[in-house]
């Protein structure tokens, strides 16, 4: 087995105050951005997947020989000379009411990697107890590791911001859980996911410190972030503080856009899964939409709120951009502009969703009737049980000359999850729409060739349903993927083409 060595720089820990106490147990973490910690070493490290895009992207040799030195790294089994583990001090709003102090309960950062296209931070996930681990045990079971590789990962391939997933490796521990919630808790396998992203602070970070009129620790951490992030909008003061606000709403504008078409849903975005890099960040309990439906949502602790419904996902967005702007604001002591930035966002929303749907329809001018025919669109996929994917994915094979054919009547039976004989007298609804979508098309003289490769590049043609990861797991736990190791890569002209 060769040595790794992974060199890493402690930019965040050098520029930010840390909690000056170090033994690692639980308690309330004041004026400090983050505490030191050190991973917990488990039984036995197995490398049971990895990226192998990211890792080729880093600079990293996962060939066979260095595997095992890989799993001791990355499951925090052993770390190098030089490296001072921290864990992040964040608060947060979850389902609308303040949690007060949250943090990195079960994730260690190990520092920065300085690759060739910036700084990225490396995050082990399930490594250990810290100060911020509350009442739980700073672990993760296999199954959700898998479940956050794959779809991070998943996400990054579907042309969306997200924090990367660079390993999972085993821990040779089991770890007790209540997987049903039911009472019935039974031990499983645990892993550690190494998580990698330019930036995993948090909108919860601003706020904790905040809600502790902790301002001189808020201006020290806005300007890190100005400073690391931010470069490009100046010198910290009220203005640039207010712009990199702009930019975070507009990040996060991006991020939920992307979300809705292609049918995600985060499941779990209280404050303190929120990144101030628009990334999508953290991922639980998320799902994917099947059918069409608004009202959607993976999250079984939210199946009678929907607060984080797929519908709800752009204005809970808007309302965690206030919780930031009210954490900002002693640094700027004027409503003016928070303001102004915040009413922008349905503004901004509402003009790129549209043109994100136009782009699903394969649509390159725009007219006003679209508003309408797109939430009719929307309605009669609710009422018909049409999925998400495989309909907008086979929509670009219409056109004027098949419209009124046997073509269409299939687009909607292969797509829909109802039966024919219930779809039967709900036609002539989807025949009128189709007619409206083909004449449109034939007033803006679209191009069948063209209009199919432009629908292609934005209509994935898998998205990562909850089955196939379950596959994933239900083969990692019968150890079939141990003996492999499953690499993956999600080429984008596999997803799109
Ligand atoms: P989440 O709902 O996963 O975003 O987590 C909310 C908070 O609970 C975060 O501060 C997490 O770090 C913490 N947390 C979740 N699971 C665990 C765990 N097993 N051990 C310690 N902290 C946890
Ligand atoms: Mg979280």
């Amino acid at each position: 087995m060769k040595a790794i060595d992974l060199p890493l720089q402690n930019i965040l820990t050098s520029a930010l105050p840390a909690d000056p106490i170090t033994d690692n147990y639980r308690r309330q973490v004041e004026q400090a951005v983050y505490s030191f910690v050190s991973p917990k070493p488990c039984s036995k490290a197995t490398l049971i997947a990895y990226a192998d895009e990211l890792a080729t992207e880093l600079g990293l040799d996962f060939s066979t020989e260095q595997r095992q030195a890989w799993a001791d790294l990355l499951s925090g089994n052993s770390i190098q000379a030089g490296w001072k583990p921290y864990a992040l001090c964040y608060g947060g709003h979850q389902f609308g009411h303040w949690a007060g102090q949250l943090g990195d309960g079960r994730a260690i950062n190990l520092g920065e990697y300085s690759a060739k296209t910036g700084n990225v931070t490396f995050q082990l996930k399930g490594a250990g107890p810290t100060p911020y681990s509350r009442s739980a045990d700073g672990l993760a079971v296999l199954r959700s590791s898998i479940r956050e590789f794959l779809c991070s990962e998943a996400v990054h391939f579907l042309g969306i911001p997200t924090t990367r997933a660079l390993s999972v490796v085993a821990t040779g521990d089991q770890v007790l859980r209540d997987m049903m919630y039911d009472g019935n808790a039974a031990y499983e396998p645990g892993a550690v996911v190494c998580r990698v992203a330019p930036s995993f602070l948090r909108f919860g970070n601003f706020e904790i410190l905040a809600a502790r009129q902790d301002h001189v620790t808020l201006k020290l951490l806005a300007d890190f972030t100005l400073q690391q992030y931010f470069p490009h909008l100046g010198e910290p003061g009220k203005e640039a503080y207010l712009r990199m606000l702009a930019e975070m709403a507009d990040n996060t504008l991006e991020m939920v856009v992307n979300w809705l078409r292609v049918g995600f849903v985060h499941g779990v975005m209280n404050t303190d899964n929120m990144s101030i890099l628009g990334l999508t960040i953290d991922y639980g309990p998320y799902g994917w939409l099947e059918a069409y439906e608004e009202g959607w949502t993976p999250n079984t602790t939210d199946k009678d709120g929907k607060r984080y419904a797929f519908g709800e996902q752009a204005n809970i967005c808007l309302w965690n951009l206030w919780k930031l702007a009210n954490a900002l604001y002693p640094l700027i002591e004027e409503t003016e502009g928070l303001q102004e930035i915040l009413s922008a966002f349905p503004v901004k929303y509402k003009k790129s969703y549209l043109a994100m749907m136009r782009s699903k329809l394969g649509l390159t001018t725009s007219q006003e009737e679209d508003v309408f025919q797109i939430r009719h669109l929307l309605d009669l996929m609710e009422r018909d049980r049409i999925d998400y994917t495989l309909f907008f994915r086979s929509l670009s094979q219409i056109n004027a000359k098949n419209v009124g054919t046997e073509t269409s009547e299939i687009l909607i039976r292969e797509t829909s999850y109802l039966g024919a004989s219930i779809l039967e007298p709900k036609m002539t609804d989807w025949h009128s729409w189709l007619a409206w979508y083909t004449g449109r098309l034939q007033a803006e003289n679209s191009v069948d060739a063209e209009r199919i490769l432009a629908m292609n590049a934005v209509n994935p043609r898998f998205v990562l349903r909850n089955y196939m990861v379950q596959l994933a797991i239900e083969a990692a736990e019968k150890e079939i993927i141990p003996k492999l190791i499953l690499c993956i890569n999600f080429p984008k002209h596999l997803i799109y083409s």
